[in-house]
């Protein structure tokens, strides 16, 4: 027989893959006036499907606000009391999935500092062994793929079927544009990994501060995200977490409604036909790009054979910086990105290396 809990948890599967998901509430829940003011006021702008609050805070340095714990659950049950909207807190060890579930909290993140760690994410996976509840993986704080799959693997191992991905960014060293930085290929490679996983952007903590959060959420969708996470807080200017970057709820009215939603697809004939001839052009000049690749590999080997017989090394640093330094020059007039150009060049370099190290080995 059905209980309550399982159709709560088929309710939360097929709410976060619904598109244009927004999931949003304070970075911590803070005292039971916020938690609730907030609930309030973002249920009243009618856009929030989701209210999510931190109740363990992981900190980098001690001393600061840790979370008000587990307390802030009953906060939290009566926000979705007074809203009908679902929860969704953080957990970092199977303790919080116990006192989290205990509260009827809906759906459960993993936060990135917890996502690194096999141990954690194990000790997690153990506590939600049959329950079947939705959990959201936010990415590693590093940028290693290699741990966000095996995040993934270990909730599936337990029978957790119901698991959404949460893009919020790469910490890096160094002072950056972004607080930690988007590296979009990550998430896009975890899309083509797991195409029927939502994947959510959670552009407050990619930001860190409110002024970016736009470009960040735009871009997203752009790239065919499901949904959004972003942080709101009634007054943000007494956040005691990640006050920069949470917004109010009329703020967030503001930004959803200065975003272009998209659609992944459009059965519109005059598109279709011209995205298909468009496409047609891109296979072509593909085709060609392989061709050209393959006949500069062909030169690359005769190269490596005359290196080899005259005992020559494979890398020639000062060629490798003249070829980096002429195709860049050459790219600024062809409009193309440096970086890209910069990146394209290593890895056409790397392959020729590969093939005359080859022929060494061969000898
Ligand atoms: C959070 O969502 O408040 C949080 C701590 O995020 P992250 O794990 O991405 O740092
Ligand atoms: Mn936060």
């Amino acid at each position: 027989m059905e209980t309550n809990t399982d159709i709560k948890n088929i309710a939360m599967a097929d709410l976060i893959k619904k598109q244009n998901l927004i999931i949003s509430g304070p970075c911590s829940a803070e005292n039971e006036e916020q938690v609730i003011r907030t609930a309030l006021e973002l249920k009243a702008t009618g856009r929030v499907d989701v209210l999510r609050a931190g109740v363990w805070k992981p900190r980098t340095n001690p001393g600061g606000f840790e979370g008000a714990g587990g307390k802030a659950l009953s906060w939290l049950l009566q926000a979705k009391k007074l809203t009908g909207l679902p929860t969704a807190v953080e957990v970092a060890t199977s303790k919080h999935v116990e006192d989290a579930l205990s509260f009827d909290t809906d759906i459960l993140w993993i936060g990135a500092r917890t996502t690194v760690n096999p141990f954690s994410i194990q000790n997690i996976a153990d506590a939600l062994k049959g329950t079947n509840t939705t959990v959201l993986i936010k990415n590693p704080i590093n940028p290693d793929i290699k741990l966000w799959i095996g995040a993934i693997e270990r909730l599936q191992k337990v029978g957790i079927e119901n698991i959404g991905l949460i893009h919020r960014g790469f910490s890096s060293y160094g002072n950056s544009e972004y607080r930690n930085a988007p590296l979009w290929q990550i998430p896009i490679e975890m899309k083509r990994l797991f195409p029927d996983m939502p994947m959510i952007c959670d552009p407050s903590h990619i930001c860190g501060k409110k002024e970016t959060l736009l470009e960040i959420s735009q871009k997203s969708i752009d790239l065919a995200y499901s949904g959004l996470i972003i942080e709101s807080h009634c007054d943000p200017s007494v956040a005691l977490t990640d006050k920069e970057q949470q917004v109010t709820p009329q703020q967030l009215v503001e930004l959803l409604d200065a975003m272009v939603l998209k659609t992944i697809s459009t059965g519109k004939k005059d598109f279709v036909d011209e995205l298909n001839h468009l496409r047609a052009q891109i296979d072509c000049f593909d085709d060609e790009l392989l061709a050209l690749i393959s006949n500069r590999m062909k030169v690359a080997r005769k190269i490596g054979e005359i290196k080899i017989e005259n005992d020559v090394t494979v890398l020639q640093a000062s060629r490798w910086n003249e070829i980096l330094d002429r195709t860049i020059k050459k790219s600024a007039g062809l409009d193309l990105g440096s970086t890209f150009i910069q990146s394209y060049m290593e890895a056409i370099h790397i392959e020729s290396i590969r093939i005359q190290d080859s022929l060494n080995k061969m000898k």
